[in-house]
Parts: structure tokens; C-alpha cells; sequence
């Protein structure tokens, strides 16, 4: 069985931010942040990288 995470329940691993509570990111960053995995928002993959 694959998992898998509704639209509405991603949350960051690193700023615990949602699709609807995205504030904190864009204080961050200016502006509202994608995902770049499933538990991890473009504004905290600027922050920490991404390894290669
Ligand atoms: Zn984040
Ligand atoms: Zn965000």
C-alpha cells in the first residue's frame, strides 16, 4: 500500500507551514512557497538545500 497525503494535509517538516497557513514563509521570503516534497516547502529548501 502505498501512503499517500491529501492536498490539504501537506505540512512542512521545517516550518510546519500548510497551504492554508502560509504566513510565515511569505514573512520569510515575500512570497507564498510551493512544494518541493511532499513535506518540505520551497522557502525552507532555499534555507537548507537540497543535497545532490
Ligand atoms: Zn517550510
Ligand atoms: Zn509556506
Amino acid at each position: 500500500m502505498k501512503e499517500t497525503l491529501l492536498w490539504d494535509e501537506r505540512k512542512c517538516r521545517v516550518c510546519g507551514c500548510t497551504d492554508l497557513d502560509c504566513s510565515g514563509c511569505i514573512e520569510k521570503t515575500g512570497e507564498p512557497c510551493y512544494w518541493v516534497e511532499e513535506d518540505l516547502c520551497s522557502a525552507c529548501a532555499d534555507q537548507i538545500g537540497t543535497p545532490d
